[in-house]
């Protein structure tokens, strides 16, 4: 199956539909489940109402996320199955450009969607994906959804979690885990827990944490700087503002 067809570029709507289509396609394959095309539905009103566009606070978020992930001991990248479908090689080039590690991490977890996913990673390019070991746990979830790779999200002290449920969102907050996490709903748990919340559609946020990561990579004083200038809470409002008023 091919992807991204019969979407003209010229369509006012054309990133929404190619987005779907990535959904559906990812389903069709067996990478993204079922409740995913729920969840995008949800993401795609959020972003109807932000303007289909990345406002200025979460551009600062992306590049607080990059700083976090450059200056990490040791960063991980967290990818679902709707992350999978809609930009697995933009979640390649994060990884490469701020030297995390990319592990699968589904809420709705079966070996062979995980196998999948991970495959479809290095289809594009990755060449080691974690998910697979499963010999860590989350403490405070139920047993399926606790599970990670001890080497992985289970050492970290930075995780991105694109698209993370509030549940889990949470306890690895608690487990002291630094959370960035991408989220057009600025009012979900998963935005209100995370250090650093991207109020953005993912299939721009993560191109632009990379440039960021780009820019920053090599220069802790700048990186430091990103993170010292990003205020969460301020961000939030920011966000919230922008879906009532249009700002
Ligand atoms: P909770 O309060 O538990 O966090 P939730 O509404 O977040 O509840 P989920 O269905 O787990 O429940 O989350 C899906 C989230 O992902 C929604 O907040 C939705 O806005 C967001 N989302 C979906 N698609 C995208 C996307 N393409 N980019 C960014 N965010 C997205
Ligand atoms: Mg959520």
């Amino acid at each position: 199956m091919s992807d991204d067809v019969d979407v003209p570029e010229s369509h006012p709507r054309y990133e929404s539909l190619l987005t779907r289509h990535r959904i559906e396609a990812g389903v069709d394959r067996g990478i993204t489940s079922r409740q995913g095309l729920i969840a995008q539905g949800r993401g795609e009103a959020y972003d109807y109402l932000l303007g289909e566009r990345t406002i200025d606070s979460a551009d600062r978020a992306a590049r607080a996320a990059a700083a976090y992930l450059l200056s990490a001991d040791h960063a991980v990248v967290s990818v679902n199955g709707n992350a999978a479908a809609l930009v697995p090689g933009e979640l390649v080039e994060l990884s490469e450009a701020t030297g995390a590690d990319l592990e699968v991490n589904l809420f709705n977890r079966t070996e062979e969607r995980i196998e999948r996913i991970a495959d479809y990673l290095r289809e594009h390019g990755a060449s080691e994906v974690k998910g697979l070991t499963a010999d860590g746990r989350i403490p405070g979830l139920d047993h399926e959804r606790a599970k990670v790779d001890a080497d992985g999200i289970g050492d970290a002290d930075v995780v991105l979690v694109p698209l993370e449920d509030g549940d889990r969102a949470e306890a690895l907050g608690e487990m002291g885990t630094t959370e960035l996490v991408v989220d057009l709903n600025p009012l979900s748990r998963s935005a209100q827990v995370a250090t650093v919340p991207i109020v953005d559609n993912i299939i721009r946020a993560i191109p632009t944490a990379t440039d960021h990561a780009r820019d920053l990579r090599g220069d802790p004083d700048a990186q430091r700087a990103a993170i010292e200038a990003f205020d969460a809470e301020a961000a939030l409002t920011d966000a919230e503002a922008a879906i009532r008023g249009g700002v």
